[in-house]
């Protein structure tokens, strides 16, 4: 139907404006009527702020998962995307077509309360994260996020967070006052991605349980207490790991999907998938999904 649209009103400019040749491009100014035309498959953001709480909403059968998608560092310089590194836009993008497909956001909070007894959670659940606390979540991700009222949550390094932004190389780290206005915005939760950024597997278990339960009680007296989660550093996980952070109170481990699966019977785990610049955000799902279902068989 768009499309037709779309092909309606190149129809039309294409005798209207007779000068208008050479390449195909959307008109900067639509006037009158064609105003309301949509162009190609975009739907205008307006149309969109308040279809989080619609989706929300739709609590009919309930969900067998929820994909946890993850990202990481933007820019607003497109020859630096890549796999961890996405423009606004396109983040814009991915948002929007998740909403234009009855996707609800929701945190890991709702995800667990959901779960209990006489919980409820909406049909098609979806859960943004971005990794390691980089200050452009800040400058150029929360501002989408606030625009359309889609929760979602970061994962910080503890090590890099500081009263003031922190450099580190080319990295640029949340500030514990940024991550406080963020959180006090009631749209982003903050979480632990480790007290420093190497992997578990080249700390001693006594290690990680020290770093682990630190990192996580700073977060608590700096921002206030809350659920414990955890995303590994580099997605990298034992076998003791997961029972080490288990028995230290987490309520949720994370682990990348496409990685030896754990059994996630035995601890409360869940799979995420990272979302590159180059992907289609429903493709992702999709993997996602097909991830989820074969593990089921197994
Ligand atoms: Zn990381």
């Amino acid at each position: 139907m768009k499309k037709y649209l779309s092909f309606l009103l190149l129809f039309s400019m294409a005798f209207t404006v007779p000068a208008f040749a050479g390449e195909v491009q959307e008109p900067d100014v639509l006037q009158g009527s064609e105003a309301n035309v949509i162009i190609g498959d975009e739907t205008p953001s307006e149309m969109l702020i308040n279809q989080n709480e619609i989706n929300r909403k739709k609590v009919g059968k309930k969900p067998e998962s929820c994909p946890v998608l993850t990202y990481h560092h933007l820019t607003t310089d497109v020859s630096q995307t890549g796999s961890w590194t996405t423009t606004p836009e396109k983040f814009e993008k991915d948002l929007k077509k998740l909403l234009e497909n009855g996707y609800a956001f929701i945190t890991t909070d709702e995800w667990i309360e959901g779960q209990k007894s006489g919980g409820t959670l909406p049909e098609k659940p979806v859960i943004i994260q971005f990794d390691d606390g980089y200050t452009s979540v800040y400058e150029l991700a929360y501002p989408i996020l606030h625009k359309y009222n889609i929760p979602a949550e970061i994962y910080i390094i503890t090590d890099a967070s500081k009263e003031t932004p922190y450099r580190h190389g080319n990295d640029l780290f949340l500030s514990w006052p940024q991550l406080k206005v963020m959180e006090d915005g009631g749209l982003i939760d903050i979480h632990l991605h480790g007290k420093s950024h190497v992997k578990i597997t080249s700390l001693t278990s006594e290690q990680l349980a020290h770093d682990y339960e630190f990192a996580q009680k700073l977060i608590d007296e700096k921002l206030g207490p809350r659920m414990w989660y955890y995303v590994y550093p580099s997605g990298v996980y034992t076998e003791e790991s997961l029972e080490i952070i288990n028995d230290i109170g987490c309520a949720m481990q994370f682990v990348w999907a496409w990685e030896q699966i754990p059994d996630l019977d035995k601890y409360p785990v869940m799979l995420r998938m990272n979302v590159d610049y180059n992907s289609d955000v429903l493709e992702v799902i999709k993997g996602y999904n097909d991830i989820i279902n074969e593990n089921k068989d197994r």
